[in-house]
C-alpha cells in the first residue's frame, strides 16, 4: 500500500505542485488549504506524513501541529516555513514538528526529507513490532509437554495443537494461573463461567473430565488436574 501524505498549503500553485510531485513518487496524497480542515483531514486520514505550511487561514500550522501532537498523532510532520518564521521553535519539543524546510525550496530536497522521515518511521515501527513479539512470548506458559499460548488461544500437547472448546481452554488457563492452589467448584464456576451462568458445579466436573481426557496420560489416574477430597481441584502443572 502506498504511504499517505497530507499536504496543507494555502497557495494554490504550490499546493498543486506538491501534490503533483508526490503523486508522481507513488504516494497517496490528500490536500487542504486551511488549518481547521487540516486538523479534520489528519484525524480522519491518519496520514503517514504531513507537509504543513505555517502561515494558513483559520488556524496556523503551529497550532495544527501542537494540537495533533496533543492528540497523539505520532507520524512525521514536516513544516514549510517562510524565512522570517521562528524556525528554532518549530522543530523543538514545544511544537513537535520533525523537520522543516524554508521557502523557496527545491522539490528534490523536499522529497529527500520526506523519504528520510518515512524511513525513520518505518524503522521505529519495526522496532516496536519486535518489542511486541517479545512481549507475546511472555504469554506462553509451559508445563512439561503442555504449552498454552495465550495470544493465539492455543494449547499444544507434544507440539501438536489440541482441539479444545472455548470453555475447556478458559478452564485450563484458569487452572494454569492458579497452579498448586486448591480451587473449589463454586470458585471455578464463578470465575470461569461467571456469576450469571445458569448451571451448577457439575458443569465444572464435566469440563474437568473432558480436559483430563485430553491432557492427562491416563484420564482415570490424573496427575495434572487432581481431585482434592471434599474440596475441589488442584492443577499440578
Ligand atoms: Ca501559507
Amino acid at each position: 500500500m502506498p504511504e499517505t501524505i497530507l499536504v496543507v498549503e494555502d497557495e494554490p500553485a504550490l499546493q498543486e505542485t506538491l501534490v503533483y510531485n508526490l503523486e508522481k513518487q507513488g504516494y497517496s496524497v490528500e490536500s487542504t488549504a486551511d488549518g481547521r480542515s487540516a486538523l479534520e483531514t489528519a484525524r480522519k486520514l491518519n496520514p503517514d506524513l504531513i507537509v504543513l505550511d505555517i502561515m494558513l487561514p483559520s488556524m496556523d500550522g503551529i497550532e495544527v501541529c501542537k494540537t495533533l501532537r496533543r492528540e497523539n498523532f505520532n507520524n512525521p510532520i514536516l513544516m514549510l516555513t517562510a524565512r522570517d518564521d521562528e524556525i528554532d521553535r518549530v522543530v523543538g519539543i514545544e511544537i513537535g514538528a520533525d523537520d522543516y524546510i524554508t521557502k523557496p525550496f527545491s522539490m528534490r530536497e523536499l522529497l529527500a526529507r520526506i523519504k528520510a522521515q518515512l524511513r525513520r518511521t518505518q524503522v521505529l515501527r519495526e522496532e516496536l513490532d519486535k518489542i511486541k513479539a517479545a512481549d507475546q512470548t511472555h504469554d506462553i506458559v509451559t508445563f512439561g509437554n503442555l504449552t498454552i499460548n495465550q495470544t493465539r488461544r492455543e494449547v499444544l500437547l507434544d507440539q501438536a495443537i489440541m482441539a479444545l472448546k472455548p470453555q475447556e481452554y478458559d478452564l485450563l488457563l484458569f487452572f494454569a494461573e492458579h497452579r498448586g492452589q486448591m480451587l473449589t467448584r463454586e470458585f471455578i464456576l464463578e470465575r470461569v463461567w461467571g456469576w450469571d451462568y445458569i448451571g451448577d458445579s457439575r458443569t465444572v466436573d464435566v469440563h474437568v473430565r473432558w480436559l483430563r481426557q485430553k491432557i492427562e496420560k491416563e484420564a482415570a489416574n490424573p496427575t495434572r488436574i487432581v481431585t482434592v477430597r471434599g474440596g475441589g481441584y488442584r492443577f499440578e502443572g
